[in-house]
């Protein structure tokens, strides 16, 4: 089977200039090169793919330094695995490109990094996740195009089945374990029944994983443009619960993001998204809608080792709960009270959350664009000029005086004064009677 078509309908025009310049070069070495992994398997199935992944049978780092000369960029090598991260120019390809030496992988124990020695193509599509993944195109020379599918690849696309090379893989690497979620939910792709069951096999093994490539996985799925089958997959497979006994997605969980995404093309929504990342929002809102008290929902940000802003933001958002709880009306300065200093990313994970009151989810949009843009008159200056001591009384004032102007009872500065002086009386009147 010849793709050199598929190469024209499918990539890029940019990544398909970066292919023709690379089989140019395998040529010119006269070096077996082949195109592997995700580009492959996008190519068969008629999707636009946006990585490039080249394999060699040679060095991989020669390669990518020839690369890299011809076509100008930078080069990142680790000279131990044989790989090479060549960062074209990015007028010519926006992302980044593996260039390898195909290689023979040995896992000695569960979930830690492999042996790696180079080998040849046979050795190098053998230790690949899934058989979807693990077909190659050669480039350059009179084979140009070839598919190489030594694994069954294109019958398991065709039957659309995520099927692994061995019985161990999962064992020896059970990040694969969210992957097969990952491209099953994305795909509509069952897994094959072997698969299945070396999967379930396995869970145990997830513990072994650092939290770190756990949260790099989910983060992987929130970043994909529809992460909800892949994430109900993980739950109905077990892979939630190997993490987490509290890592759950059901209803609530779902409706939450649900929410989130259609929150984000609204105008908070939006300045959210300026502030952080989408999967950044998606991860955080799933989250907080955990059913959790505060010790379960810190375990799981141990468990994920999320970054000190996630947890902050957790924190931020269970605390607005809580206090929500005891919350005495819906007045504007109730509500500015309740919400005030929240950036545009945490009122929006508010508004996601399941557990806050509707009336007050409505309410968050106003305060965004009204009532967090609304100040006082009087500051802390105005109070010292009229010499009052320093103390919690000036924010008890403060926030007196702006509570009052949101709701609508102070109307102007004099009104706004007259209230201060008022306030100020009854201050130094108490303090007068407590030091008597
Ligand atoms: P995506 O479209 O999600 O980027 P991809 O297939 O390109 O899918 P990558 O994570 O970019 O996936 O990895 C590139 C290739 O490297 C995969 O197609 C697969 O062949 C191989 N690979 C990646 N991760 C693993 C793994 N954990 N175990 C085995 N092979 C892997
Ligand atoms: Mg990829």
């Amino acid at each position: 089977m010849n793709l050199e078509q598929n190469f024209q309908s499918f990539l890029s025009e940019q990544a398909y200039a970066v292919v023709k310049a690379v089989s140019q070069i395998a040529s010119d070495l006269g070096q077996p090169v082949f195109l592997v992994g995700g580009a492959v398997r996008d190519l068969l199935l008629g999707r636009m793919s946006h990585d490039l992944d080249f394999v060699t049978e040679g060095s991989g780092l020669a390669l990518a330094q020839t690369i890299c000369e011809a076509l100008d960029g930078s080069l990142t090598t680790h000279e131990r695995f044989g790989t090479a991260v060549w960062t074209p120019p990015a007028q010519l390809f926006p992302n980044t490109v593996d260039v390898i030496t195909a290689r023979k992988e040995i896992y000695k124990t569960p979930a830690a990094l492999p042996e790696v020695t180079p080998s040849n193509m046979q050795d190098d599509l053998f230790r690949r996740d899934f058989t979807i993944n693990g077909m190659a195109i050669r480039l350059g020379g009179p084979q140009h195009g070839e598919l190489l599918d030594l694994y069954h690849g294109q019958r398991d696309l065709e039957k659309k089945l995520i099927r692994v090379f061995h019985q161990q893989s999962f064992q020896d690497d059970p990040t694969r374990t969210f992957r097969a979620a990952r491209y099953a939910g994305r795909l509509g792709f069952a897994l094959a029944d072997g698969t299945k069951q070396a999967l379930i096999n396995s869970l145990n093994e997830i513990k072994l994983l650092s939290a770190d490539r756990v949260r790099h996985e989910l983060e992987k799925t929130m970043a994909e443009p529809l992460p909800m089958p892949m994430l109900e997959i993980l739950e109905d497979l077990g892979i939630l619960k190997a993490v987490d006994a509290n890592l759950v997605w059901s209803d609530t969980q779902r409706i939450a993001l649900a929410h989130l995404d259609g929150l984000l093309s609204l105008e908070l929504g939006q300045s959210a998204a300026k502030e952080v990342s989408k999967t950044y929002l998606r991860l955080t809102t799933w989250l907080t809608n955990l059913p959790q008290s505060e010790e379960t929902a810190l375990s799981i940000t141990n468990c994920l080792n999320v970054s000190a802003d996630i947890r902050r933001d957790i924190e931020k958002v269970l605390k607005v709960l809580d206090a929500s709880k005891t919350l005495e009306d819906l007045r504007p300065g109730t509500i500015e009270k309740l919400l005030r200093g929240l950036s545009a990313a945490q009122l929006t994970l508010l508004q996601a959350n399941q557990q806050l009151p509707k009336e007050i989810k409505t309410l968050i949009p106003t305060y965004f664009n009204r009532w967090r843009l609304i100040k006082t008159s009087t500051d802390g200056n105005t109070l010292r000029q009229l010499n009052l001591p320093p103390g919690p009384s000036y924010q008890k004032i403060l926030d007196h005086l702006l509570a009052a102007k949101l709701n609508g009872e102070i109307n102007s500065d004099s009104e706004e004064n007259e209230q201060l002086t008022h306030l100020v009386q009854n201050i130094m009147t108490e303090n007068k009677k407590s030091a008597s």
